[in-house]
């Protein structure tokens, strides 16, 4: 079934102790959609500046991505991060963000975007969030992203959505930050009572953790030592669950533990290489490979 995404399309600077990466393809609905094409149809709606190189384009629809919905601003520049990782590569400094065209970015989804039956708003900001749900007149899962700034700047339009979605996925760190509380498990469940009927509470190197009102269970990551750019490992995740749930077209409770350890090998994939190289490099074969290893690694 289709799965339409609305968020950042970007430019990212990358430093990491080993290498560093100028202007490189990333954003939040980029390595989304790349993560879910392996599963479903992808729509991606979203914005860029003139100086957006034509070749990123073409690398979304040469992986089936449609791009009606991706506008172009003309004398606009693209959004633009700049993160630097620590040591351990976990850890990360946002050292400068400059949102251009996206402060100003009004959503618009075309017809076949507000018909999708799978919706994710993937890291943007809330209120972008919120008139992209208020487009969509079909879908039967709506999903979203959040982040600490909007946790801190859009704290009302954040819990009106809340009350508007059918699922949550966010870090731990900003789980803790929107209910208060350090423990995970509490704080999760806490999200959950604030409206949508699933969370989903990333944990970074440590896998992620699931909340509904039947069962609270937690993923290990997959074990791997090649962490070259951890950049986008959440947004994969994101994409390798929802596309799953869009290729399964239901979010049954068995399909959507079998879509978070999709997500989970899929931004194992992500962090081997800088941007979008190793994701659009490996095939559906690649995936079921890992599924496999990673279910006997979890069954005793
Ligand atoms: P992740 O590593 O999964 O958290 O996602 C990293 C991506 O998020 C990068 O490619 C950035 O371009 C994008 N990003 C960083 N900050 C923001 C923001 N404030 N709004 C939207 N996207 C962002």
């Amino acid at each position: 079934m289709p799965l339409v995404v609305v968020g950042s399309v970007a430019l990212d600077s990358v430093e990491t102790p080993k290498e560093t990466r100028e202007n490189i393809l990333g954003g939040s609905a980029v390595y989304f959609s790349v993560a879910a094409s392996y599963f479903a149809p992808v729509r991606l709606v979203g914005v860029v500046g003139e100086d957006w190189p034509p070749e990123h384009t073409q690398l979304l629809q040469s992986r089936g991505i449609n791009v009606d919905g991706l506008q172009v601003v003309k004398g606009g520049k693209t959004f633009f991060w700049r993160g630097r990782y620590l040591e351990n590569m976990n850890d990360r400094e946002t050292i400068d963000v400059q949102l251009n065209v996206l402060a100003d970015f009004d959503p618009k989804l075309p017809e076949e975007c507000r018909r999708s039956p799978f919706m994710f708003l993937a890291n943007g900001s809330t209120t972008t969030q919120l008139k992209a749900i208020e487009q969509s007149i079909g879908a039967t899962l709506t999903v979203a992203d959040t982040m600490d700034l909007w946790i801190r700047t859009e704290r009302e339009q954040l819990e009106e959505m809340l009350t508007k979605i059918d699922g949550l996925v966010l870090n731990d760190s900003e789980a803790k930050l929107l209910t208060g509380e350090e423990n995970l498990v509490v704080a999760g469940q806490k999200v959950r009572e604030m409206g949508p009927r699933f969370v989903v509470v990333k944990k970074g190197e440590h896998g992620a953790m699931f909340f509904s009102q039947y069962e609270t269970y937690v993923l290990p990551a997959y074990p791997t030592e090649k962490v070259v750019d951890p950049t986008g490992a959440g947004d994969s995740f994101a994409g390798g669950m929802m596309g799953y749930l869009a290729e399964q077209g239901n979010f049954e409770p068995t399909t959507l533990k079998k879509a978070m350890a999709f997500g989970i090998l899929v931004a194992s994939f992500t962090v081997e290489d800088f941007s979008l190289d190793r994701l659009i490099n490996i095939t559906r074969e690649d995936l079921e490979r890992r599924m496999e290893q990673y279910q006997q690694m979890l069954s005793f």
